[in-house]
């Protein structure tokens, strides 16, 4: 059976992207025949906090979506975090890493890749291991991972290059977010992940520890962002745009499902909606690879 998700983490509001990258994996689960679950990613520390959770998922309600399991609130699974390191422990896979922030930094100041960071050198890969109370990378092996994305065909990237070895465990206590999505991702038999484009270049890194666990690998689908009007990034006005504020500008639930339909490929333009009305009009093949603008009179 499909198994999809949606993995917000709950740091303020589900703005139009998020609505529609919930959207697209609620239909491509659903329209299988297969179940989807939303997981409420709070392992990010105090940037988190279960009211904007509550929220989300009201918003989510509101659209007509509903997780068909329990919400599973990731800062719960620390003992299932905590047992995934061992496991990579066991394959010798981790090792202590002592490097300060200010180490990080200066190894970050000259731009490397798009997002501006160069790779960690691996500077402590000879550390001996030294337990569980510090701070702890994953090693990854050399060489390119292929995947095929359902709408971006089939990728190569190499994590090693593009980011060197991960950090999976802070010493302060915090798990990463590579850890804690992979982990949760086998532990609920996800079989496909939809996400933003900007979450694309970890898939790579994802995969390695997917291998690492003896996790199957679920199908991915990463979607173009929802822009500006004029195409350009959305700044903090337009970044902010969630259910409430769509509705505070005029715009009724149904009229914004039937634009997040439309821009899906559902509809061959926006009329307004229900959910449900999209299952069977629901084809990846019709689902645009770019970027989308959103509407000019909603900014
Ligand atoms: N929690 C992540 C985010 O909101 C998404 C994780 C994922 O879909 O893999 O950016």
């Amino acid at each position: 059976m499909s198994i999809g998700r949606f993995a917000p983490s709950p740091t303020g509001i589900l703005h139009l992207g998020n609505l529609r990258t919930a959207l697209a994996s609620w239909l491509s689960a659903r329209s299988k025949g297969g179940r989807w679950i939303i997981r409420m990613e709070d392992v990010d520390g105090p940037r988190c906090r279960h009211e904007f959770g509550e929220q989300q998922l009201r918003d989510l309600a509101a659209l007509g979506m509903e997780s068909d399991l329990p919400v599973i609130w990731q800062s719960d699974r620390s003992q299932a975090y905590r047992t995934a390191l061992g496991a990579l422990h066991e394959a010798d896979r981790l090792y202590p890493c002592h490097c300060t922030r200010k180490d990080l930094q200066m190894l970050a100041s000259a731009p490397h890749e798009e997002d501006g960071l160069r790779p960690y050198p691996n500077l402590c890969r000879p550390r001996p291991w030294e337990g569980f109370e510090t701070a702890l990378r994953f090693r990854l092996p050399d060489g390119p991972v292929a995947w095929t994305d359902e709408l971006m065909g089939l990728q190569r990237d190499d994590p090693a290059t593009r980011t060197g070895d991960p950090l999976l465990f802070r010493r302060d206590g915090l798990f990463a977010y590579h850890l804690a999505v992979v982990v949760d991702d086998g532990f609920q038999k996800v079989t496909e992940i939809v996400r933003g484009m900007d979450l694309r270049s970890i898939t790579a890194t994802q995969i390695r520890l997917q291998e690492a666990l003896s996790l199957p690998r679920p199908a991915y689908a990463h979607l173009g962002l929802v822009t500006a009007p004029d195409g350009s990034r959305l700044g903090k006005r337009g970044g902010a745009l969630g259910l409430t504020e769509l509705h505070g500008r005029g715009v009724p639930v149904p009229d914004l499902l039937g634009w997040l339909g439309f821009s899906l490929g559902c509809l061959g333009r926006p009329e307004p909606c229900a959910a449900a009305d999209l299952l069977p009009r629901f084809d990846w093949a019709k689902v645009g690879k770019g970027p989308i603008a959103l509407p000019v009179d909603w900014i």
